[in-house]
């Protein structure tokens, strides 16, 4: 069954829920019965893509792990969807699995990204051990429930939307009374009240199982890394800077969702965008076989080295010192060879990223500069941009202006 949820900023009911509060089990249900009886898709399940074979700027082939050792795919049309970013820190909604290993095989291609310091957060994840952290959606606030503290009080009720406010803004209200010394609670008690179980039943039943009853108690809540607006620089075919390299859904930069992506728009863009680049993966004939040279396999990477560094450094509030320390930290990481180097790699790029941009926009918030630049600077960079940008802060005294500005 369906039903319309109203969600931050948005000013009606236009968010599809399926089966209360599990959509995207629905969602993948329908996709995976879909691909399985589509007879031209072969899947190769297990597969994990560890580095694209390029040569002359053009894509040759992929390098590929499975529980059985390596695999070489010659191909001259690779498709990056591998999602978003939160993997890459300690307090996250997204699965543990999705930590930019996409944004790390593009930029090893020489791909530019663009805007991948702007990282959603989610004001409200379930604030317990479980990790990926379960979601409150917004949807249990568009239905009346409201933000509290363990006083009781309405933190969020003088702003401009309240609780409802844009994501960003009510994810930084959060986190500046969590520092202020708060805990902070989602009271649904009066609403939905006792209906929450029946409209929220997969929210319901990760609440009981940590002993709490959303009809009669606050929950406990804390802001979590939620989508990543930046990504693998693309045009409108969806195709990046690498010739034969496509990037789709939350991996890619399109540039739809700005530096603050409006609640559910990113199901919007995947699937609109989806089909501009098939329709160009078309018009690309699949060329002959290349006979490819023999790359080393990087090993399975691991990004728990990285984690407790980005969580510290390019959190909801950001400044310029905090974010030095992070590059310091991940740019060793990132020049060597262990399971951790591709995470750092990605983790510096963001971090590159979030130190040039000195203004607050959207998901992107630094405490030193806390106003929006009269003009938008799209910020892209490559992989080779980033090494030698964090070399340089590396090698400056601490804390002191970078050759970066
Ligand atoms: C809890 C939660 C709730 C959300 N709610 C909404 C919502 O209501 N509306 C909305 O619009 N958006 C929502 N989003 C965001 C949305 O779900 C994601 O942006 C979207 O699912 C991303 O889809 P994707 O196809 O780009 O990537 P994903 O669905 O993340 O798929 C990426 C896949 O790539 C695989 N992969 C990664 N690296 C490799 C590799 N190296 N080799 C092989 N495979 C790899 C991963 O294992 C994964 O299976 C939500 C996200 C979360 C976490």
């Amino acid at each position: 069954s369906w039903r319309l949820g109203l969600e931050a900023a948005h000013r009606r009911n236009r968010i599809v829920h399926a089966t209360g509060d599990g959509t995207g089990r629905e969602i993948m249900r329908a996709l995976i019965a879909a691909v399985r009886r589509t007879p031209s898709i072969t899947l190769l399940e297990g597969v994990e893509a560890r580095r694209l074979i390029v040569e002359d700027n053009a894509v040759r082939g992929v390098l590929a792990a499975n529980a059985s050792g390596a695999l070489t795919i010659a191909t001259n049309r690779v498709v990056i969807a591998t999602g978003g970013i939160g993997g890459l820190f300690a307090d996250s909604t997204n699965p543990g699995g999705c930590f930019g290993q996409g944004l790390a095989l593009a930029a090893h291609a020489g791909a530019k990204l663009s805007d991948i310091e702007f990282v959603q957060f989610h004001p409200t994840a379930f604030d317990g051990p479980s990790r990926p952290m379960p979601l409150l959606t917004e949807a249990i606030r568009g239905d009346g429930a409201v933000l509290i503290d363990e006083t009781g009080e309405r933190f969020m009720a003088d702003q401009p939307g309240a609780e409802l406010a844009p994501r960003d803004i009510v994810a930084r209200a959060v986190w500046r009374h969590r520092a202020a010394g708060h805990r902070t609670f989602l009271d649904a008690r009066q609403h939905p009240g006792a209906e929450f179980a029946q409209r929220y039943p997969v929210i319901s039943a990760f609440c009981k199982m940590a002993g709490i009853d959303p009809a009669h108690d606050p929950i406990p809540i804390r802001p979590a890394v939620h989508y990543h607006m930046g990504g693998i620089t693309v045009d409108g075919f969806g195709r990046s800077t690498v010739q034969g390299l496509w990037a789709c859904g939350e991996a890619a930069r399109t540039g739809l969702h700005g530096a603050n992506r409006l609640a559910s728009n990113s199901l919007m863009e995947a699937i609109v965008c989806a089909r501009w680049v098939a329709e160009s993966i078309e018009s690309v004939s699949a060329g002959p076989r290349a006979m490819l040279r023999d790359d080393a396999m990087p090993q399975a990477s691991d990004p728990s080295a990285v984690r407790p560094i980005l969580t510290q450094g390019l959190g909801v509030l950001r400044d310029r010192d905090g974010i030095a320390r992070a590059i310091r930290s991940l740019y060793p990481l990132a020049c060597g060879h262990s399971a951790a180097s591709d995470a750092a790699l990605v983790g510096l790029m963001v971090a590159v990223a979030a130190i040039r941009r000195e203004e607050s926009r959207g998901g992107h918030f630094r405490s030193d500069f806390p106003h929006i630049a009269a003009s938008a600077v799209p910020s892209s960079l490559t992989r080779a941009d980033a090494l030698a940008a964090a070399r340089d802060i590396v090698e400056s005294t601490p804390f002191a202006r970078s050759a970066l500005s």
